[in-house]
């Protein structure tokens, strides 16, 4: 009786109680992100930058200290304690056969000059160590993931030249074939399936990246690219922006059965925010976002998780996650959900260190590239001339193109 008088007599105190503990977690992340912050796996900003501003950063409303109507700017990313950003250099399929490798150095290029814009916020590193290093500075660890196979138009030297400008991850395909790897849409039936996974060229690809240390992303492909790469890769992977399929049934998602892939290879998915990925609903929650953490961890355990929030590249956000300053938010939801303070610092920067570290081992730059272009007739487009194939080997591509040039010697008896 004496109990519940006392219970009845302090009711206005309980609303207190709950912001209290519901601080308590909020403090909790905030103490654990300012030695661990976030490394998110997929921003847009740079794509932004193009469609804003042309890629004029010095346009006085392209200043990132005031910027607005984006989901990044440089004060978000403080409160939110970003402390690593992969921006995307994103170039659309449209490109493809077309201006794509000029497009993705454009957007590479904006990178780049983010980081001499704003030295006191943005440095741009290459490598795990310069990740850490970033970290102890205050800074904002910038580096570069292309998204779309379609950026390196079937070359090699592309890909190895994109390496030294600083790509350090590459997504095998945006939303389009590639003419050596299969994107998502070849599973929902909207794309007919060209290579069944990977090519044989596709499979240089992975190899290459292997050799040069790229982390192999696997957001928006295929399935059947997703068991290929996880199974032929000498490196863990990362889906840099994919939530978990069996929590919103959207083929960008994983499947249960790849999330084991994913767990046997000590790899990575880095949780995608976009609503339509996350409930399969226009609306989404912060809640729901962690539904997929919790999910992954489940089923891959707590070191195949990361956040690839995708800000700046989607239309809709859950409530609670609208911009990079919410990140907080999210790890005191996962606190409040009794993950341990390793599992969380895992998801907020310690797995991608260990993936990209394991990356950085596997590479091995004294091994000889691969040499062995693309098949001519695998390449699309009017666009492309056709040096260098028909002196090489290759020859035996080209039958129609080398019987007209042998064809005056035919007819002159020459060659009878
Ligand atoms: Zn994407």
């Amino acid at each position: 009786m004496k109990v519940r008088r006392l219970l009845w007599s302090g009711w206005w105190l309980w609303p207190l109680v709950a912001v209290c503990v519901a601080d308590t977690f909020r403090e909790q992340a905030v103490r654990i992100m300012q030695d661990t912050p976030v490394i998110d796996g997929h921003n847009d900003l740079p794509w932004q930058l193009l469609k804003k501003f042309n890629n004029q950063l010095q346009d006085t409303k392209a200043d990132l200290n005031t910027l607005t109507g984006t989901h990044t700017n440089i004060p978000k990313l403080r409160a939110g304690f970003v402390g690593g950003q992969f921006w995307s250099a994103y170039t659309p399929c449209d490109t493809q056969n077309k201006d794509a490798v000029k497009r993705t150095l454009e957007q590479m290029d904006v990178v780049h000059r983010l980081c001499q814009m704003y030295p006191d916020t943005f440095v741009c590193v290459t490598n795990s160590s310069g990740i850490r290093q970033a970290f102890r500075d205050g800074k904002v660890a910038s580096l570069i993931g292309v998204e779309g196979g379609h950026s390196i138009d079937s070359s090699l030297g592309v890909l190895r030249m994109l390496y030294h400008l600083g790509m350090r991850y590459m997504t095998l395909t945006h939303s389009c074939n590639t003419p050596w790897a299969d994107n998502w849409l070849v599973d929902t039936g909207e794309d007919e399936a060209q290579n069944q996974g990977l090519s044989p060229f596709g499979k240089r690809v992975l190899k290459e990246m292997n050799r040069l240390g790229i982390i192999v992303d696997l957001a928006h492909v295929s399935r059947a690219t997703m068991v290929d790469v996880l199974s032929q890769s000498s490196a863990p992977i990362i889906f840099s922006h994919s939530s978990a399929y069996e929590i919103c049934q959207h083929r960008r998602n994983v499947q249960d059965d790849v999330l084991q892939l994913v767990k046997q290879t000590g790899s990575l998915v880095m949780v995608n925010f976009y609503n339509d990925y996350v409930s399969c609903q226009e609306e989404a929650t912060l809640s729901q976002v962690a539904d997929h953490l919790d999910h992954i961890k489940k089923v891959a355990g707590a070191g195949a998780v990361g956040f690839g929030g995708d800000f700046d590249g989607v239309s809709r956000l859950p409530v609670g996650l609208e911009d990079v300053s919410k990140y907080p938010d999210l790890v005191a939801e996962l606190l409040r959900r009794k993950w341990t303070e390793a599992e969380v610092r895992g998801a907020l920067a310690d797995n991608l260190l260990r993936v990209f570290e394991a990356v950085e081992q596997v590479s091995h730059h004294a091994q000889k590239p691969e040499e062995e272009p693309i098949e001519l007739d695998k390449l699309e487009g009017s666009c492309r001339t056709k040096y260098g194939y028909s002196a090489a080997p290759g020859l035996y591509h080209q039958p129609v193109t080398l019987l007209a040039a042998l064809a005056p010697l035919l007819l002159s008896g020459y060659l009878l």
